[in-house]
């Protein structure tokens, strides 16, 4: 292995030591906690355990964690009826409904009933286009943390070619917005994209959001470049269990790439301390405190 492996755990604890400083303050200035309400719906375990993990990185940033779990057969109107009473109450900044939602609710109906100013995984379509135009929003968390690693890595990625794989309204669109804010020339290929291979060697850097296991192999590389990769794929293992492995072929990319975040301990840790600054963003804008410099 030649490349730099981006450490995102260390990346994220430093962050998350930074924010309970932060929370700190504003609790001191305000008198009250900053408050994350996350809403889950049914009994999926991977979603159960995302939204304690959430809870529990909210608790011990000093902030106020309020958890409301739902019953998988909950109809879309007591949904919209939960969202509209957090949306109300003063000690609640964030609010965060885990998707995916059961088939009965329409997610794109749930998003739009939350009030943009505690969308704190930045999924309303407000901050979509605020994002857009270059305006003050709230922005989804895992392009937020990819955006974060990458300049703490290259330091300022102005005039960099980067190319994003996937095009989803949670990843791929907004990580293409934040780099373009950044002043690199962006590509953002997806399943239709022509010669993939040929358009990911020009990029300097390379964002990989697509869920195939190990699709992005090492001579689709330009020597030196940066590697994220936010896919999270399970596969099964040599003991009959199962390992998690993203969608870069690490081993033979970090042979040629300068850096690259390995999966897991790249861009999932910053998700959650993504979430975290979200809340308290949202926190100081609503108590219309300053934010701290370079929150
Ligand atoms: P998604 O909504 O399924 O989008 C996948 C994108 O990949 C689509 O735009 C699709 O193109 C594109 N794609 C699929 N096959 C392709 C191919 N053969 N060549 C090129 N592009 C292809 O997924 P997502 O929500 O963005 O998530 C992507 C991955 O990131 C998943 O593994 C997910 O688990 C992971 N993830 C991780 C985190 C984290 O915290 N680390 C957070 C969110 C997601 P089309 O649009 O043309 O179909």
């Amino acid at each position: 292995m030649t490349a730099a492996s981006i450490d995102g755990r260390a990346a994220a604890a430093a962050l998350r030591e930074r924010l309970a400083h932060v929370a700190d303050f504003f609790h001191a200035s305000t008198g009250r906690q900053a408050g994350l309400a996350t809403v889950l719906v049914g009994e999926d375990p991977a979603s159960g355990v995302y939204v304690r993990a959430k809870g529990k990185a909210t608790r011990e940033a000093g902030m106020q964690s309020f958890s409301h779990q739902l019953p998988a057969d909950t109809r879309e109107g007591d949904l919209l009826d939960l969202v509209a009473k957090l949306n109300a109450d003063d000690h609640v900044d964030g609010i965060l409904v885990q998707l995916p939602l059961p088939a009965q609710i329409d997610s794109a109906r749930v998003i739009d009933a939350i009030a943009p100013d505690k969308d704190v995984d930045g999924f309303h379509v407000v901050n979509t286009g605020r994002l857009a135009v270059g305006a003050e929003a709230l922005v989804p968390c895992t392009p937020l943390g990819c955006v974060h690693l990458l300049t703490q890595q290259l330091g300022d990625l102005s005039g960099l070619e980067a190319v994003v794989i996937g095009r989803s309204n949670i990843v791929g669109k907004p990580m293409a917005m934040l780099l373009l804010g950044e002043s690199c020339t962006v590509t953002i290929a997806h399943s239709r994209t022509r010669d993939l291979p040929a358009v990911v060697r020009r990029a300097d850097i390379v964002v990989a959001a697509v869920g195939r296991p190990e699709m992005v192999r090492g001579d689709w590389i330009k020597p030196g470049a940066t590697v994220i990769d936010v896919g999270i794929n399970r596969v099964p293992a040599n003991d009959g269990k199962t390992r998690l492995v993203g969608d870069v072929a690490f081993d033979e990319v970090a042979r040629v790439a300068g850096a690259i975040t390995p999966v897991p301990g790249g861009v999932g840790p910053m998700t959650i301390a993504m979430l975290l600054r979200n809340t308290l963003v949202a926190a100081h804008r609503r108590a219309g405190l300053n934010l701290p410099e370079g929150l």
